[in-house]
């Protein structure tokens, strides 16, 4: 990789772990989650970075992919998982974090177990470990304290503009004993009291752009192009689109997803319905060398 391009993934990975200390600094419970996305996304944008996809705020049960709408009145609370993406000029960096706003001292452990499974596999990456290797150690670490990895979540090659690139990095031992080649990616443990897998729930209020064409109605070719502009093919919220194109925005998202422009994605719950943690942190290898761009 160039040394260019290695100091932009540096930079939206200094950006990434500042918003994810503010985040930490400011999220209290009862506080509404349309309010801390809209702050994140203000410290995001004060720090001349742009948002890689819209912050997921997923409570409890929700392992991933949930963003407010413009008039959601759903309020911080239980075991609740903040993930970040940064990217300037379409290099990402992308991390997580979990706070318990409970007294719970179970989810205290969960958010521990997530942690040092990042941990463990982030330190295995020095001796060039297979996939099977680090599934390992993230499934090893978070059984050990008596939890569940979610098997069928898991990390991910990062490429310019690509936020899942194609390659995943398993969060259990599966039988994969290729390498990481050169290149970024991110280790993203989830652990849970339930039973470690997810299904795909109700719309989590995110879309992308799969495919770029001409669409009939101006209103919706309108946003399609800003959103186009703006991120490509990363994702964005259905918040922004109310936000910018007022109350016909919902029918010119379903209009964009029926002829298959964009993409709509569900929120990810753990399928017993038990309290899901994640941590997550993202990482460039080069030249035998790993950078930890988030930590
Ligand atoms: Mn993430
Ligand atoms: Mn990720």
């Amino acid at each position: 990789m160039i040394k260019e391009d290695i100091e932009k993934y540096e930079k939206a990975g200094k950006i990434a772990k500042e918003v994810r200390d503010y985040a930490r600094e400011i999220v209290k419970p009862g506080m509404i989650l349309l309010e801390i996305a809209k702050k994140i996304e203000d410290k995001i944008y004060s720090l001349n970075a742009s948002p890689a996809f819209p912050v997921n705020l997923s409570i409890d049960e929700i392992a991933a992919h949930y963003h407010p709408n413009i008039d959601d009145k759903t309020m911080a609370k239980g075991l609740l998982k903040i993930d970040i993406g940064i990217h300037i000029d379409g290099f990402i960096a992308d991390t997580a974090l979990t706070l318990d706003l409970t007294q719970d001292r179970i989810h205290k452990k969960l958010i521990e177990a997530t942690e040092l499974a990042l941990d463990n596999a982030l330190k295995s990456l020095a001796k060039n470990p297979s996939l099977h290797e680090i599934g390992s150690i993230i499934q090893e670490t978070i059984e050990s304290k008596g939890f569940s990895p979610i098997i069928n979540l898991s990390g991910h090659s990062i490429e310019k503009y690509e936020i899942h690139a194609g390659l995943t990095i398993p969060n259990y031992g599966n039988n994969n004993n290729q390498k990481l080649t050169d290149g970024v990616y991110a280790i993203e443990p989830f652990a849970t009291t339930g039973e470690g897998k997810i299904y795909e729930g109700n719309p989590g209020n995110i879309y992308s752009i799969i495919n770029m064409k001409n669409t009939r109605s101006p209103h919706t070719r309108k946003m399609l192009d800003y959103f186009y502009k703006k991120y490509q093919t990363l994702p964005f919220s259905l918040r922004e689109a109310q936000e910018k194109f007022g109350v016909l925005a919902r029918l010119s998202l379903k209009e964009l997803e029926t002829s298959k422009i964009i993409q709509s994605y569900a929120q990810l719950i753990e399928s017993s319905k038990k309290p899901v943690a994640q941590a997550e942190h993202t990482f460039i290898k080069s030249d035998n060398s790993i950078i930890i761009i988030t930590k």
